[in-house]
């Protein structure tokens, strides 16, 4: 597996998802690559999803998207080992014509963005972790090193949207270490 892409995007989550639509949409060779058996597999919230962003870039999102409902309150509380306190907010504005706070499942939701990205013509490949990044001796990043045989990948850019663990930009240096234990899953 060598072969040549406009961009790589390591991982399959919202940001991942949006930065290989947006890429593939303006008719970029896009390569995704999730570790996960599918999109939405190793991915947690809570989940309320704040659309206004993706609505900039799927306008339309709101025909076919597997939302639950959309939010009509929400409360913040402050807690400590014995006791809480908190506000509960509720507005008329929570139910204008396009809502911006959802409900949402995540193993659906990145599914059906995943769906989009393929339809946006960008290839798609899980079950496959990028392990390490590829650098031309310069030290420029050309690629990815995945756990496939033989699967490096090569692209002009590599976008990492591999989440809050981050494990490739920690090895690579480009962000600090976590205590987070090492070995990619
Ligand atoms: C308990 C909990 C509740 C939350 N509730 C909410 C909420 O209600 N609303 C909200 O907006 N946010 C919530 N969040 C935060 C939200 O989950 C994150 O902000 C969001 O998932 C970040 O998206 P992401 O695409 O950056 O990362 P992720 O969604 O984590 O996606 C990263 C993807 O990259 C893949 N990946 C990682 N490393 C590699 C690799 N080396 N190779 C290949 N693939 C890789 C992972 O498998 C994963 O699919 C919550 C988080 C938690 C933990």
């Amino acid at each position: 597996m060598i072969e040549q892409f406009d961009a790589i995007v390591v991982g399959a989550g919202m940001s991942g998802n949006a930065a290989a639509y947006t890429l593939a949409s303006q008719g970029l060779k896009v390569l995704q690559l999730e570790r996960g058996e599918y999109p939405g597999s190793k991915n947690v919230q809570g989940a309320i999803m704040y659309a206004n962003m993706l609505e900039k870039i799927i306008p339309d999102f709101r025909d076919d998207a597997p939302l639950e409902r959309h939010l009509v309150e929400q409360r913040l509380w402050v807690l400590d080992d014995t006791s809480h306190t908190g506000i509960h907010y509720r507005s008329d504005d929570f139910n204008e014509a396009k809502p911006n706070r959802y409900t949402i499942i995540r193993a659906q939701f990145d599914k059906w963005f995943s769906r989009k990205v393929r339809e946006a013509g960008a290839t798609v490949l899980c079950e496959t972790t990028a392990t390490e990044l590829v650098r031309d001796g310069n030290g420029k990043v050309i690629g990815v090193r995945t756990d496939r045989a033989g699967g490096v990948v090569f692209a002009n850019v590599v976008v990492l949207a591999e989440g809050v663990s981050g494990l490739l930009g920690t090895r690579a240096g480009l962000r600090e270490c976590q205590a987070i234990p090492t070995p990619l899953l």
